[in-house]
Order: structure tokens, then sequence, then C-alpha cells
């Protein structure tokens, strides 16, 4: 029997998972990742290698009520069966929203997940989805230590002062402050940027995560001090459905003048907002980039998209107080060759130049000339979540070797 880690990352119909082996005192190594889809209807699962070979897959038909339990359990049983058999000795869980009780990853018990419940209305959108697989599987896997890892608590390092609204008293201490979100995908690129680049790891950083969530993070010295994210994850930045920020005179209107209910106003914000709401075709940045040409409305999305991102990094470079160097990570900012360049045009200002050749192959490191380096970096939220696991489990050395 090999132990291994299971992360997961749950979403309203799909579950997503990796499995790591987790020697002794060594970085966890990552064996197998795959995904449930189409959860409680017409049901898929997948695992591939580490090299994208599929490995196994199955399908369920719509009757089979095949749902996040079902597939929680199949994975078990799958991971005793497949080869070598494989043990999952703790399960490391994407949790949105710590709040500002939980400033790093938590081992759960009853009340860490009542705190957790808590939360729900400052991520209406994933922590619900993210604490299902979380009473499964204390329900039917009772015993197995489950770690909540937190998209919030690496900005925890961020001055009280960056962290408030001009708000009432009573609602700073009701909770209302700005928790920025995307914590593991800055933690995972804080890691790893001195094996990039050792002098910028050490300087003042912009990161560009943006994929359907995007945001920006403001590190100095590897910590953050700034982040375009604030109390929900709705803030900063368009996203793919979210709008970014707005004036919160906008959600009166639609409340009183458009005499919408706050639950109408709330999904018109998260899920009918950003590129598919300005576009009024997708929040998919790969089929907006192949209509930019044609079709106006494309373009008008990509357009704001870009603009508010590099109005955004301004704002940042003077909370950071000057700039040297950017990160572009994300699905968009891995991959939207256009993006990266027209982000790094809107920073001439700052020094920035683009090396075009370097850019169009990913590079990583895509900026020319002597000004601050722009470089792109794939982001690995789920190594965070096997590290941080790894860690509170170092803590219950019985625990891993049982
Ligand atoms: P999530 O926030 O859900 O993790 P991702 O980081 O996977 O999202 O990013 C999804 C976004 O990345 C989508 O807008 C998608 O269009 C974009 N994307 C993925 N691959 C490419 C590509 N090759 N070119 C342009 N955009 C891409």
């Amino acid at each position: 029997m090999i132990p291994v880690l299971i992360v997961l990352n749950a979403g309203s119909s799909s579950l997503k998972f990796q499995v790591y082996d987790a020697p002794d005192g060594a970085e966890p190594r990552l064996v197998w990742k795959g995904l449930y889809e189409g959860l409680g209807g017409s049901a898929h699962f997948l695992v591939k290698d580490t090299g994208g070979s599929l490995l196994d897959e199955m399908t369920w038909s719509s009757g089979d009520g095949f749902g996040h339990e079902e597939a929680l359990m199949h994975l078990v049983s799958w991971l005793s069966q497949f080869r070598e058999e494989r043990k999952p000795v703790a399960i490391g869980h994407r949790v949105v929203h710590g709040g500002e009780a939980f400033s790093g990853p938590v081992l759960i018990d009853e009340a860490v997940i009542q705190t957790l419940e808590t939360l729900v209305p400052l991520a209406p959108l994933h922590q619900p989805h993210n604490l299902e697989p979380i009473r499964i599987v204390r329900r039917r896997l009772p015993g197995m230590p489950q770690v909540a890892c937190f998209d919030t608590a690496f900005h925890q390092t961020q001055s009280e002062i960056a962290r408030m609204f001009a708000l009432p008293r009573e609602m700073r201490e009701r909770g209302v402050k700005r928790y920025g979100f995307h914590g593991l995908s800055y933690d995972y690129i804080a890691s790893v940027l001195k094996d990039y680049d050792p002098h910028l790891a050490e300087g003042r950083v912009i990161v560009a995560h943006l994929g359907n969530g995007a945001s920006l993070c403001a590190l100095n010295k590897g910590a953050s001090i700034a982040t375009t994210m604030g109390f929900s994850a709705l803030d900063g930045l368009p996203m793919g459905t979210r709008c970014g920020a707005v004036d919160a005179g906008v959600v009166f209107f639609m409340l009183r003048e458009m005499k919408l209910s706050p639950e109408e106003a709330e999904r018109i914000l998260y899920t009918k907002s950003g590129l598919l709401g300005v576009s009024g075709l997708s929040n998919d940045m790969r089929v907006l980039r192949s209509k930019v040409e044609t079709n106006a409305d494309a373009k008008r999305a990509i357009d704001l998209f870009v603009y508010r991102i590099t109005r955004e990094i301004g704002s940042l470079v003077a909370a950071l107080g000057g700039l040297d160097g950017l990160v572009f990570t994300g699905g968009i900012g891995e991959n939207d060759v256009a993006t990266r360049a027209e982000v790094i045009a809107g920073l001439a200002w700052a020094g920035l130049a683009l090396n075009e050749a370097a850019n169009r192959i990913g590079g990583p490191r895509i900026s020319a000339g002597s000004g601050p380096p722009a470089w792109v970096i794939p982001t690995n939220e789920e190594l965070v979540i096997a590290r941080q696991t790894r860690g509170v489990l170092g803590a219950m050395p019985a625990k891993l070797a049982s």
C-alpha cells in the first residue's frame, strides 16, 4: 500500500483531483491528476499521468444519480485498485474564503466547518461547493484527516490600511474588509520566482493571475502588500463572468430602480457580467480572440479587460513605491499572447518593453531592454495545497504513517 495525499478542488458540477506521493521530508510529488465533470447529470471521469497521457476514463448516464459523493467514493476505490494499491492518508481542499478566522491552512473539525459555513455569503459562487466534499468525507470516511487551504490566507501580510474600506467602524468589526483571493496561486508564484529571477524575488513584483477569475497582487520580497480583490471575489478586474469593481451605487440602482431582488442582482454581477456580459458572446478568451477582428463587442470586452488591468497595475505600482517586474499566470496569463502584449504596451511608461518572439513562445521571460522584466510562470495551486496539507499533518506523524 502506497500512502498518498489527495488534493480536491470542487465546483458545482465538477471535482478536480490530484494525487500526490508524500515521502517523508521531501516535496510532495504529483502522481496523477484528473477530474469528474457533469456531476449530477451525465458524469465523466478521466485521469492522466504527469505527462498528460490518459490512464483511465469512465462515463455514467444521467439516470445513475452520480454526484459529488459517488465521485469521491469512486476515487478512493479506484485508487485502491489501479496498478499498485494507493491509500489516501489525508485530503487537502481548496477553500476560497477563510475570513478573519484562518490565517493559514487548518485541520478540519466540526467547529472549522461551522465557521466556514458562516463565510458562504462572502463567496456564494465557490464556498458551498468547497464545503460539500468536506462534509461528504466526514460522513463517509470518518477519521480521514482533512485540511482546508485558503485563497485568502496569503494576503494576511497586508497592512491594516491596505485591507480597510472607508466604512463605519461597526462594519469593520463585523469583518467587512478586503481579504483578497487567488492566494494559493500567489503563494506558488512567490515560492518559485527565485528559480526564474533571484533578484526580482527580493523586489517589488506585480503578479497578474488572469483566468476565469482574475486579480493582481503586489508582492514586496515575496509578501502580499495589496491586491485587487476585496471582501468578496467580485472586486477588482473584470473576469470571465464577474464584473470586477463597480460603484456600489450601481447595486442600489439595480435594487431600487430596476426592482431586482438581491439574488437577481447577485446573479448578474457574478455570472452575467465580465467578458461574457460586455461581449454578449462568451466568457472564454479563446472565443473572444477568434472574433476580435469581426465583432465589435468581442473587441470591446477585451479592450476593457486590458484597460482595467493596466490601470490597476498603475495603482499597485503606487502601493509598492515602484516596480521591479511583472509576472503573468492563470489560463489567460499563461496562454494568451495578445493579452500579454497589450498589457505590456500599456506599461511603456513604467519602462516595460516586449520581446515579441519570446512572448509568442510563452517566454518564460517575455520582456526586452533594460526596464523591469516580465515573466510567464504557470501557476500550481494544487502543489501549494499538497504542501500545506503535508505541513499541517507534519505535526501528526502518526496519522501519516497509519
Ligand atoms: P479558472 O479561473 O477557472 O481556473 P483558468 O485559469 O483555467 O480559469 O483560465 C480560463 C481562461 O483561460 C479562459 O478565458 C480561457 O479562454 C483562457 N485560455 C485558456 N487557454 C487559452 C489559450 N490557449 N489562449 C487564450 N486563452 C486561453
